[in-house]
């Protein structure tokens, strides 16, 4: 056995733990259960669909339990697993299949054509069908009954051989491949499993997509070694959440998009949640009013930050913090290290803001087959540049100011949207909003709000919402153009895609 195979010691230590139960198909594994369907992948993958050591295999499909056992069919293996991201449109998926250039794509039913598509454009050769519904494909099912676990090979390797490949989700630009490692796992497992205090008693509920490292991550990957148990949604489907948080889930990990979803539910209350020990957010900001809404409830959720480069857990913040800090993400995780640099690679004065550096064993390698943007991104002394603008307070609590990207320049002064944004969103007409710079002839660039408004309110004037906005904020910062639309664009995650809204 070698040390990579997490699941074949899992399944030694605790074989008869429940360790994954699928919320769409019911279907319900232990440990000793997912590893032997990891072992029969791995076997599968080597024989029948002819990968080799160091191949990619990508996966188009919702979220499903199949999945865990083809992540940790891979350390077997030695396979290189893709998830690739199922809203991308055709063009946007052949894009990633020529970047990684997998040898085989496994599917879910539901995306079939697709499947064939990437076929017949060349992009892969063996396709592998999940739900045995399409006919000239290997027949998942099948192909794992038809081998032995016990011949589940056992390649010695490195922690730092590429495990699988995560594609960011492109709000800066082209997707790139996120290279993940064993030792990124296990970094974040020291760093989220020890500050939400997992233990093999705990269950997930894991509603975020399985391409992003937030639904590999947080907490999946983490409560699989402490030897909990995943309850895996296929999607975020509300009614079904609400179900499972009020009786089944100990702890629950979500993004401001389901947090938001969660509050809106009218089975909300934070007496029914109470099952629920340990609440997470991260990937993009709270809104304050929204974190507000849980703490009155009683509920302390905890906002953190992460990054698909970095595997992902770097802050988390404190459960007593919660509500003193709001807005904060948090201090530092064990394992990461954390820097604020200013324009002149110097570190800022406390309080200062700059850009956020980050070094530690959760950091990827690099970018799948892009050594330039790697040593763009990531220092030779290990410090990876997170493209963020930070701050840190007299407590050592940190807070993400915005992308660097998304700041601009108005009047000769920096703008930081995200501020603007928190202003907005705090006027009760308002649910939520997302702000650009855009060209300006006097200015050189000027501050442009999409604005959603809440339930059925009338929209305020453009008056009003610059007075408001002017009563809290320099006049440099208060956006010259507002504009009401119905929803903001988001990624899968639930960010919000800025450049969409330039394009406009
Ligand atoms: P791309 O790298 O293509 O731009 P992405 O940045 O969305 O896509 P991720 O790795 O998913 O890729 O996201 C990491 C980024 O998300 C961080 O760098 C930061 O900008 C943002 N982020 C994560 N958590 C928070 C948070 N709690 N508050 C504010 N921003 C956050």
């Amino acid at each position: 056995m070698n040390m990579f195979d997490l699941m074949a010691h899992r399944a030694r230590v605790t074989p008869d733990r429940p360790a994954l139960e699928d919320l769409h198909s019911g279907a319900v594994y232990n440990y000793r259960q997912l590893n032997e369907q990891a072992a029969r992948f791995a076997t599968a993958a080597l024989t029948h669909w002819d990968l080799a050591e160091g191949d990619r295999i990508a996966f188009l499909g919702h979220s499903r339990a199949e999945f865990f056992a083809m992540l940790f069919g891979c350390a077997k293996a030695g396979l290189i697993l893709v998830p690739l991201n199922w809203r991308l449109a055709q063009p946007e998926l052949e894009q990633l299949m020529a970047d990684c250039g997998p040898r085989a794509l496994v599917f879910g039913g539901e995306f079939t054509d697709s499947a064939f598509g990437l076929k017949a454009t060349g992009h892969v050769d063996t396709l592998v069908d999940l739900d045995g519904t399409a006919s000239a494909c290997r027949p998942y099912d099948q192909d794992l009954a038809a081998t032995d676990p016990d011949l589940s090979p056992h390649p010695e390797r490195d922690p730092d051989t590429p495990w699988y490949l995560l594609y960011t989700s492109g709000t800066t630009g082209r997707p790139k491949g996120v290279i993940q490692t064993f030792r990124m796992m296990m970094a974040n497992y020291l760093n989220i499993g020890l500050a939400v205090d997992l233990t093999g008693k705990d269950t997930l509920l894991n509603v975020l997509p399985l391409f992003h490292t937030a639904g590999i991550n947080l907490y999946s990957s983490a409560v699989f070694i402490a030897g909990g148990c995943v309850l895996v949604a296929r999607s975020f489907e509300p009614d079904q959440a609400m179900d499972v948080l009020a009786n089944r889930a100990t702890i629950f990990f979500g993004v401001p998009a389901v947090y938001q979803a969660i509050l809106e539910h009218p089975a909300f209350s934070g007496e029914r949640l109470r099952n629920v020990r340990s609440w997470g957010c991260g990937g993009a900001p709270l809104a304050l009013p929204v974190a507000r809404r849980f703490v009155e409830q009683g509920i302390r959720v905890r906002t953190g930050m992460g990054m698909t480069e970095t595997g992902p857990t770097v802050f988390l913040l404190d459960e007593a913090d919660v509500l003193t800090k709001i807005g904060s993400v948090g201090r530092p995780q064990l394992l990461t290290e954390v820097r604020i640099v200013g324009t002149d690679g110097r570190e800022v004065a406390r309080g200062e803001s700059g850009e956020l550096m980050i070094r530690g064993p959760n950091i990827t390698p690099g970018y799948w087959n892009r050594p330039d943007a790697t040593r763009e991104a990531i220092r030779p002394d290990g410090w990876l540049h997170s493209g963020d603008v930070a701050r840190c307070d007299e407590d050592g609590c940190y807070y993400i100011v915005d992308r660097w990207k998304d700041m601009f320049i108005s009047g000769g002064e920096n703008v930081y949207p995200a501020e603007v944004e928190r202003v907005l969103v705090e006027h009760p007409a308002i649910s939520e909003v997302a702000v650009i710079g855009v060209p300006d002839g006097k200015w050189g660039e000027v501050g442009k709000a999409f604005i959603c408004l809440r339930g059925d309110t009338a929209a305020p004037g453009t008056d009003a919402l610059y007075s408001f906005c002017r009563e809290r904020l320099a006049g440099y910062k208060v956006p010259k153009y507002f504009q009401f639309v119905d929803e903001l664009p988001r990624n899968a995650l639930g960010k919000v895609t800025k450049q969409i809204l330039r394009q406009d």
